[in-house]
């Protein structure tokens, strides 16, 4: 590397390094990132795009509930929470577009607070925080992934309460359920997982 670059990269480098106060005030902002999600401030990007996945145990002895609706089955999703495999996976879409920190890290499972919690207050939180952040739902694609029970009689009913949890209209959430071709713990019936995508489009563009 010729010695000139060097020196150009020695000088941007070092022009780079902010004064203590700032790194201080820098730091306190990080923690704060954790600590709150408000504190953290997104670009201001005309659309955000964010994926979220998550995936349950299956088990006896505990109710089956996806997007807010008792579904009739012998077993239910293990979880410190009411175990909504999709209600957990949109927060965590809504939340990554924002850029912010996942649902695990601010509803932790180490928190008493949240045992047996209602998974809606997670979307609903997610929501708000869009909501500040300058953001509306533009549109929402979810993936339920389950052997069994059969979905499809529910979709419907899934895809109104979870857009009357959103704020949104139903046309602009899809709920899609496969299989998993009996292999693998899904298939096996000993989980279920979900993946959801989801746009936000900035509040004057929308
Ligand atoms: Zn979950």
């Amino acid at each position: 590397m010729a010695l000139q670059s060097i020196r150009a990269r020695g000088a941007f480098s070092s022009s780079r390094v902010a004064p203590q106060p700032l790194r201080a005030a820098r730091a306190v902002r990080a923690v704060r990132v954790v600590a709150s999600a408000a504190a953290v401030t997104a670009p201001s990007l005309p659309y955000r795009v964010g994926h979220g996945f998550d995936l349950h145990r299956l088990a006896e002895g505990y109710k089956l509930i996806i997007g807010g609706i008792d579904i009739p089955h012998t077993k239910g999703c293990e979880a410190h929470s009411d175990g909504d495999v999709l209600l957990h996976t949109v927060t965590d879409a809504i939340l990554g577009a924002l850029s912010l920190p996942d649902i695990g890290q601010l509803f932790p499972d180490t928190d008493p607070k949240w045992k047996g919690a209602r998974s809606d207050i997670f979307l609903k939180e997610a929501v708000r925080l869009m909501g500040d952040k300058g953001y509306v739902l533009g549109n929402l694609d979810c993936t339920i992934i389950a052997q069994k029970p059969k979905l499809s009689p529910h979709k419907e009913n899934i895809r109104s309460n979870l857009s009357a949890i959103l704020n949104a209209d139903p046309s602009v959430v899809n709920i899609k359920a496969k299989t998993h071709e009996k292999v693998d713990s899904i298939g096996e019936e000993r989980s279920i997982a979900c993946h959801a995508v989801v746009m936000l489009i900035r509040k004057d563009l929308a």
